[in-house]
């Protein structure tokens, strides 16, 4: 299916980067999704498994070198088509517009792009007992930080009876973003989400678990295709993964980005909310001797110091500790997770992962 350039997101900017690229051999493509070894970008022409190419890999100084969906890059069209060895390979990524990070899994200093060149990022709350403007600004902090331009989405409007009270909330911490209240349960209520969006324009779905991305990416889109979907995966014995398309051309014109690394900065923001939520802790932590005091056995710890005097009650303490633990459970979680995703799809030939890119459009 041939689309143009300019409808998967090929801008002038884009186009001035790729000039000095321009050869008899290379075209522009844009990543759609990524694995460790392999990417599956898309043309103006159609779609190709690529690697990264010698060169790229060699003068890469950092993993944020490296391609990341929705990059566009400088693609080497394979020679031999017949040859399923022979993949495109990426020659260049071209600077990226915009970029949303996490600190990458085993090495928290090290930065790791989850989804890039993304124009308008929604930032997703449920208007049920989840809904926190505190959440809502740090998100807006990181996506001020990404460069992308940010909407503030209520979602599950079906469910109060005036959302013009939470609106009014979120104006007082959001001056100048756009607001709209929408049901995913509602699809007309999705022509104000799709006002900001458009052809060729980037939008991802930024939110807490639960708070309806799903379900609105699942109305956008017109289906269930973003449902992982149970993929088994003959290369890691039987054992069974999932594989989603992380880039969605939208029918009333747009793409969508949706990848696993998006769907964990909502996890990773859980380590902000807990001092958020315990703002009087946070507070009290200032007089804390150590700077990285986590108010358990620390001498000089002023949190213990005010629950010994009474001016902070025991059991908020304890919530805090309990809130504590669980987050860094979480953490722990996370990295475990990624852990074993890396092994694994480090472990899937380009044979193999074809064979779960076909199962899975099929
Ligand atoms: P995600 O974790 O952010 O992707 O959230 P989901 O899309 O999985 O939605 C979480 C739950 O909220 C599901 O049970 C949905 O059916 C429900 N939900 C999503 N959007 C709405 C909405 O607009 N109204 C109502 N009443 N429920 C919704
Ligand atoms: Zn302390």
């Amino acid at each position: 299916m041939a689309v143009s350039l300019e409808s998967l997101g090929w801008t002038r900017r884009f186009a001035e980067a790729y000039e000095p690229h321009r050869a008899p051999d290379v075209v522009p493509a844009r990543v759609s999704l990524e694995h460790t070894h392999i990417y599956r970008v898309m043309t103006a022409d159609g779609e190709h498994l690529a690697r990264v190419s010698g060169r790229l890999r060699h003068a890469a100084t950092a993993r944020a070198d490296f391609p990341a969906v929705g990059d566009w890059i400088v693609l080497e069209l394979p020679t031999n088509s017949e040859d399923p060895r022979d993949v495109a390979r990426i020659r260049a990524v071209l600077p990226r517009a915009s970029r949303f990070s996490r600190r990458a899994a085993g090495n928290p200093t090290e930065e790791q792009v989850v989804a890039a060149n993304i124009d308008v990022v929604f930032l997703v709350s449920g208007l049920d007992g989840d809904f926190n403007p505190r959440r809502i600004e740090r998100y807006l902090v990181t996506a001020w930080d990404s460069g992308a331009a940010p909407v503030v989405v209520l979602n599950k409007v079906d469910l109060v009876a005036d959302p013009a009270p939470f609106v009014r909330d979120v104006e007082a911490i959001a001056r100048g973003v756009p607001i709209i209240a929408v049901s995913a349960k509602q699809p007309e209520s999705m022509v104000r989400v799709r006002a900001h969006l458009g052809d060729g324009r980037t939008a991802a779905l930024l939110g807490s678990s639960g708070v309806g991305k799903s379900s609105i990416a699942n109305t956008l889109i017109g289906e269930d295709r973003l449902r992982t979907r149970d993929v088994r995966d003959s290369d890691s014995r039987g054992r069974h993964t999932t594989t989603g398309r992380q880039l969605v051309l939208l029918p009333g014109g747009g793409i969508l980005i949706d990848t696993p690394g998006m769907r964990e900065l909502q996890l990773w923001d859980t380590g902000d909310s807990v001092t958020a939520t315990f703002d009087d802790i946070d507070a009290l932590a200032e007089g804390c001797r150590f700077r990285d005091c986590r108010h358990a056995t620390e001498p000089g710890c002023a949190v213990i110091a005010a629950a010994k005097d009474g001016t902070l009650s025991e059991m908020r303490l304890e919530s805090f500790r309990k809130l504590q633990q669980e987050q860094a459970f979480q953490l722990t979680q996370q990295d475990e997770r990624a852990r074993l995703e890396v092994k694994r799809v480090g472990k899937m030939g380009a044979k193999a992962l074809r064979k779960v890119l076909k199962d899975k459009e099929r």
